[in-house]
């Protein structure tokens, strides 16, 4: 079955920083469609924060079975109205994919219904992203372990529910440890934060971090009808039917 997928970007620092030009010269969510693009069970799309609607029109929300989101530097630009949106579609089943510092993005925050606060630190460091749930779909052909040699540092205490499921866990060489991979359940909807992929390094070219954003939209991709879950959970039932 065809996975219809939203590759969402702020798209901002690939158009202003020369460091982040230099690793994704078209943008971070045209290097992110070029590696699904290659799985034919997927249809990918991208869609950018300055395009009308931030690319979200009802159309091209209405036919997303999967969203992957990153932002950065503009979250507060995002309108509410869309984010509400996004929202209802995520708990009537929708799959969303939330990368790095998404974990700001009002999407996140409201979908989780928490702060996602976090300890960081950019100095460039090495990070080790720790497969600790190998029999998870997720992690599905993923090695024990993948090593980035340069990573934005994101440590714990994280500030999100406890997941449903934890298929990650990262190391940094400061010696913070940061709950990397989480699946969260919202209604009908499937919710997956991945934390790898600070800008100015090249996360997203790396084929192990490209297997489990795979492997997730195949995870979080809704396996029933999406509906309306504001009028499809208020259905009067009458007692001589029960
Ligand atoms: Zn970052």
């Amino acid at each position: 079955m065809t996975i219809n997928i939203t590759v969402w970007n702020e798209f901002r620092h690939e158009q202003t920083n020369e460091a982040v030009i230099a690793v994704y010269p078209a943008g971070i969510h045209q290097t992110i469609k070029a590696f699904l693009k290659k799985d034919e069970q997927f249809n990918v799309r991208t869609a950018t924060l300055d395009q009308p609607d931030h690319g979200l029109t009802p159309d091209v929300l209405d036919s997303t079975d999967v969203l992957i989101w990153w932002g950065h530097a503009a979250h507060a630009e995002v309108r509410d109205d869309i984010v509400e949106k996004v929202c209802q579609r995520i708990r009537g089943g929708m799959g969303l994919i939330v990368l790095h510092s998404g974990h700001f993005s009002k999407v996140f925050k409201r979908i989780t219904g928490a702060n996602c606060g976090l300890k960081w630190r950019d100095v460039g460091e090495k990070c080790r992203v720790w497969n600790v749930k190998p029999n998870h779909p997720i992690a599905a052909g993923v090695d024990e372990c993948i090593e980035l040699e340069h990573e934005e540092m994101y440590g714990e205490p994280f500030g999100i529910p406890d997941p449903d499921e934890l298929v990650f866990m990262s190391w940094f060489k400061g010696g913070e440890v940061f709950r990397s991979g989480c699946v969260f359940n919202v209604e009908r909807g499937k919710v997956f934060y991945f934390q790898p992929g600070h800008e100015t390094y090249p996360i997203y070219h790396h084929e192990g971090i490209q297997k489990i954003i795979s492997n997730a939209c195949k995870y979080v991709a809704p396996t029933a009808e999406i509906i309306d879950t504001n009028v499809g959970n208020w259905i009067k039932v009458p007692l001589e039917e029960v």
